[in-house]
């Protein structure tokens, strides 16, 4: 199987063709065609598979189809990171692999100056990276708004919750629609893990690598 035969939108494949990518890894092939069809997803694999281009590049090709108009601070993909550095690298790859879709990506991450995060919140984005703690202050102070998430992402889930985030994890699920695309991706499948993965997601498809 090849990037090609997944179909992906003409602007992804040239932008994979750019970095050099001709085939998917493992998840990807997997999970990309799951996605595609509206699926939910449960995924366990671990860093280094190619797991964000399994959830980025199908978050991309619907953009890519299905154009949206950013609203005043309001959010259409979210993705939940542990931690600063995951929110940067989710952001990056979104940004390469997105190039030439003319989205607006941005990123919230605590222990920095929440001015500038602010003011690139104002216009809205298409997609926004986030480590939990910092998404929940500026939603309270109504910097960001999650009301009309349609797709959710949670990046590492095991380390979320080893981190203690279980609780803002479910804040910032109940502040988002039930009517949702959602996807969860874990490194391991501890019981923890599945009891979350059974209240956020839809029916999923499960992959494990
Ligand atoms: P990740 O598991 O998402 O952190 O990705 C691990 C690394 O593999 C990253 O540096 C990606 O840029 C790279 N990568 C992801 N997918 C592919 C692919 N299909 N072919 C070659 N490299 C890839």
């Amino acid at each position: 199987i090849t990037f090609q035969d997944l179909a992906l939108a003409d602007p992804i494949q040239r932008a994979l063709k750019a970095k050099g990518y001709t085939t998917p890894s493992p998840i990807q092939a997997k999970a990309i065609p799951v996605l595609l069809e509206g699926h939910d997803l449960l995924a366990c694999a671990q860093t280094g598979t190619g797991k964000t281009a399994a959830f980025a590049l199908p978050v991309l090709d619907g953009f890519a189809r299905n154009p949206r108009k950013p609203f005043r601070r309001g959010v259409r993909c979210l993705i939940l990171t542990p931690t600063r550095e995951l929110a940067v690298q989710v952001t990056e790859s979104f940004k390469t692999y997105g190039e030439g879709l003319g989205l607006k990506i941005g990123m919230v991450f605590g222990g920095v100056s929440e001015k500038p995060q602010i003011k690139a919140l104002y216009g809205g984005l298409d997609v926004l990276v986030a480590t939990v703690g910092r998404l929940l202050d500026l939603k309270q102070q109504g910097h960001v708004d999650i009301s009309q998430v349609d797709t959710f992402i949670l990046d590492e889930a095991d380390r979320m919750l080893d981190m203690g985030f279980i609780r803002d994890i479910r804040k910032i699920a109940a502040a988002i629609p039930q009517q949702r695309h959602t996807l969860l991706f874990s490194a391991t499948m501890a019981p923890e893990i599945t009891e979350l993965a059974n209240s956020l997601l839809n029916n999923p498809q499960e992959i494990r690598i």
